[in-house]
């Protein structure tokens, strides 16, 4: 068994050898997506489709709980309506697929298939929006879009993702303001306390933010290589759209006034950020919280009277309790441990005839690999804390790494530096210029991730050009 359980892991490339094969690696073999017909797309299967529906599940959730609407609007923008806002336009044009032909007939005006839905629903708030009472509008919406991306890996970068974007309207640049804040307070709440993911939140530079935003607000993870992943965006609009769309109100002493807007969105890259934050060399692991299976049962020595029964008995015990499954085909037990290694599901409980005998299972965990012994009785008191044990230990885990992959430099040898040595978040101070910016992203390819909203000043001058500094930036090497 021993032999057989090497060859198994073999399949997957350590990730001190090559992070982005053993990322590929574990993609594939967790059984989470495999690629599309056309570049850069992706089937996501079974498996990766029902980690991402409690990952929607709750986020949805949450998003209902704060007083917003699902609605669904068309896959498709008229060329001239996405040319309304300028900046927003320069920034997605690169990145948009053309629908030009209907049948065998030439469009008269091109179609654009979404990269991103602002301009439609602008275009629906200036018809349906008239007077103070009209809002606040709450929207969301669930759907694909289309950025057609050069390069493309499975979930971080595919040319059509699945994603969430919320689409708001407000009487004033304060509500707006709040909203914005709001939502990015959700996001965070999802990565941090459901996918064990803790993140630094903060203001995205000028450069970095939103195309035709007033400022963008995002929660950064770190992945275990030392790259940074942006994993969740709130854009502040002010009144630039609805500048740009005429998109008035009256206000309650009947003067017309622009609404101040907000959109924010998560996608199945978040998918990454899970892979990336608690994968290891056996494969994925996922955070009990969100776990389509968070214990597996594995009977032992199966074909001995009494085990199978017992063994469904156990399942519909605790089925009520949570989410458990059981392996009752006629693979190996050491076939069937990998698998669900591989698979990252949280708990593994074994179940043979000696442990029927005593009334007690095993419990393996694969966050750590420990196992214990735990009477039946107990089992339904020890599983849920045993599952709650397990997300506060991938969380810790992740924290501490985090923080000590976050260093700080006050020039730029000190920066490539730390670049060099560990990768990682780099605490630095910046004058604001954009021009540091650029100049540090062209020596280091590190780009700045976030002005973050705990502002420490270590230093009095910019870690580039030596004037005086604005701000503390977190800067990063990022997917
Ligand atoms: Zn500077």
């Amino acid at each position: 068994m021993a032999k057989k359980n090497k060859d198994f892991v073999e399949k997957i490339t350590a990730m001190e050898d090559d992070f982005a094969q053993w990322y590929t690696d574990v993609v594939k073999q967790a059984e989470l997506v495999e690629y599309g017909q056309v570049r850069g797309t992706m089937i996501i299967k079974p498996y990766g489709y029902a980690i991402w529906e409690n990952i929607k599940g709750e986020l949805d959730r949450m998003i209902k709980e704060t007083g917003h609407s699902n609605v669904q609007f068309p896959l498709f923008i008229p060329e001239s309506l996405l040319q309304k806002e300028a900046d927003h336009v320069e920034g997605f044009a690169p990145e948009v697929a053309w629908v030009t032909h209907g049948g065998d007939e030439e469009l008269q005006e091109r179609i654009a298939v979404r990269p991103t839905s602002e301009v439609l629903f602008c275009e629906y708030y200036s018809k349906n929006i008239h007077s103070y009472r009209d809002l606040p509008k709450l929207y969301n919406q669930w759907g694909n879009v289309v950025r057609w991306e050069k390069t493309t890996r499975p979930f971080l970068r595919s040319s059509e993702f699945h994603w969430q974007e919320g689409h708001t309207a407000h009487a004033t640049d304060e509500d707006a303001a709040q909203e914005t804040d709001r939502m990015l307070g959700v996001y965070a709440d999802l990565v941090e306390n459901y996918l064990a993911v803790p993140v630094y939140r903060g203001r995205k530079t000028d450069k970095e933010k939103f195309a035709g935003a007033k400022y963008t607000l995002t929660i950064e993870a770190l992945m275990h290589d030392g790259k940074a992943l942006q994993s969740g965006t709130s854009h502040h609009f002010g009144s630039g759209f609805a500048e740009a769309f005429d998109i008035t109100y009256l206000d309650k002493n009947g003067k017309s006034q622009f609404v101040h807007q907000t959109s924010w969105g998560l996608s199945t890259r978040i998918m990454g950020a899970l892979i990336m934050v608690h994968g290891d060399n056996r494969g994925l692991v996922v955070p009990p919280r969100i776990a389509p299976t968070q214990a597996m049962i594995v009977p032992i020595a199966q074909h001995k009277e009494g085990v199978l029964d017992k063994a469904y008995e156990l399942r519909d015990q605790l089925k009520s309790l949570i989410r458990v499954d059981i392996d009752a085909s006629d693979k190996m037990p050491g076939w069937k441990f990998n698998e669900y290694e591989m698979k990252g599901i949280p708990v593994r409980i074994e179940m043979g005839p000696k442990d029927i005998e005593k009334n007690q299972v095993v419990l393996a965990r694969r966050d750590t690999g420990e196992k214990e012994f735990v009477a039946l009785s107990e089992l339904q008191d020890r599983l849920p804390a045993l599952l709650e044990e397990i997300q506060q230990n991938l969380y810790n885990k992740a924290l501490t790494h985090r923080n000590e992959m976050t260093s700080s430099a006050t020039n730029m040898d000190e920066f490539k530096q730390v670049l060099e040595d560990k990768g990682g978040f780099i605490k630095a101070m910046w004058c604001g210029d954009v021009a540091c910016e650029e100049k540090i992203k062209e020596d280091t390819t590190a780009t700045s991730r976030c002005i973050p909203f705990e502002q420490e000043k270590i230093a009095d001058t910019c870690v580039c050009c030596g004037k005086e500094a604005k701000e503390l930036v977190y800067w990063a090497k990022a997917y």
